[in-house]
């Protein structure tokens, strides 16, 4: 039986992507083997390849003064790939609004001066600061921000003004939202939330980012190593970039990224509105930074919490134990998640509260 996972990554992947994938993987594009065994320097994976970064610029409309690199280490790479090929002053700023974005900002003050320019650690990351252009230092390389918080489930509602290129970890929310690419300096993203299987890593670079890495920085890691070679230099993650390419197709024929946030919107309203009318269940993000991807909540007590995430798995219900950061529980809604199964989790909601209360 398949059932309705939540989990926050790896995540759920669409049906139809799956079952596409399952009737190509003896025999892709008429090459007699699968992705997975063929050169990555072929004809038909070259299409591929193609394919899904043409189809990518199609649903993100980036502008062509940026490229789009398939890197592999995950978002986590990029935390220190950021400051190795933008630090040309030696300093930039950070938002620190969770466990992500404390890591990267961590990875970054090995390179140069770096200062947490707003933070909502004092409250557990449960709001997302409203910083203005005066919170920053002038003479900085870029502002680094995650722009959704997957632990704590909150998303930034607004895009900040920086004196400097803005750089948005997008793990968490790419492609849930329509996003004006030309504000920023660089969007990344690993791919297993919201993309396709672990493996590779998106990053969107303006290209003039791209021409001053600091002289320490490892060939791997430079963003113009990977422009040069078309993200090829070396064997790329090529079975996630073939799925995230059969993502990107699925997406645009359901309407593309105006289509799915109506969507996701819908989901996210469904499960906020039934907790916020319960007196069993709470979420203590501030209302207005709520995240449509990841949506944690509690039961009154952690024997209930346990419980829950218990008898939701037996229903089909899975991955629903929140991070052990914040404990209770994580309902991960991405782009993937049907609605019907959005549904079917309020049920067993008001089924489990009924029970226990
Ligand atoms: C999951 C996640 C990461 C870490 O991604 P990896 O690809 O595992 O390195 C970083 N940032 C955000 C916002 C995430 O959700």
């Amino acid at each position: 039986m398949r059932v309705y996972n939540f989990s926050a990554g790896p995540s759920m992947l669409p049906e139809e992507v799956l079952k596409q994938a399952q009737a190509e993987f003896l025999d892709c594009g008429g090459s007699g083997m699968s992705v997975t065994e063929m050169s990555h320097r072929s004809k038909v994976y070259d299409a591929i390849i193609k394919e899904a970064e043409a189809d990518l610029r199609k649903l993100m409309n980036i502008p062509d003064d940026y490229y789009v690199l398939f890197v592999q280490g995950g978002a986590s790479m990029q935390f220190e790939a950021i400051p190795l090929n933008m630090l040309v002053k030696g300093k930039a700023d950070y938002l620190v609004t969770g466990n992500f974005a404390k890591k990267a900002y961590k990875e970054g003050i090995k390179y140069g001066d770096m200062k947490a320019a707003a933070s909502s650690e004092e409250a557990t990351f449960t709001y997302i600061p409203k910083v203005t252009r005066k919170d920053f230092r002038e003479d900085i390389d870029y502002v680094h921000y995650t722009a959704n918080n997957t632990i704590f489930g909150t998303h930034f509602n607004y895009v900040p003004d920086a004196p400097a290129p803005l750089v948005s970890d997008m793990s968490s929310c790419i492609l849930s939202e329509t996003v004006d690419v030309s504000k920023f300096g660089v969007i990344y993203a690993g791919a297993q939330k919201n993309i396709a299987p672990a493996g590779v890593t998106i990053v969107i670079v303006r290209k003039d980012l791209c021409e001053n890495p600091m002289p320490i920085c490892p060939t791997m890691l430079k963003w113009s190593t990977q422009a040069e070679n078309g993200s090829m230099y070396n064997t790329p993650p090529c079975f996630s970039i073939y799925m995230a390419g059969l993502v990107f197709k699925w997406l645009l024929k359901l309407g593309g990224t105006d289509a799915i946030n109506k969507i996701n919107v819908e989901k996210a309203k469904l499960l906020y509105d039934f907790i916020d009318n319960s007196k069993f269940y709470t979420n203590n993000v501030a209302k207005e930074d709520r995240s449509i991807m990841n949506v944690p909540f509690v039961a009154p007590n952690d024997d209930l919490n346990a419980k829950f995430v218990k008898e939701a798995a037996a229903e089909g219900l899975v991955t629903l134990k929140g991070h052990r950061l914040v404990g209770g529980m994580r309902a991960s809604i991405y782009n993937a998640m049907p609605i019907e199964g959005v549904k079917k989790l309020v049920e067993f909601m008001k089924k489990f509260e009924l029970e226990n209360k």
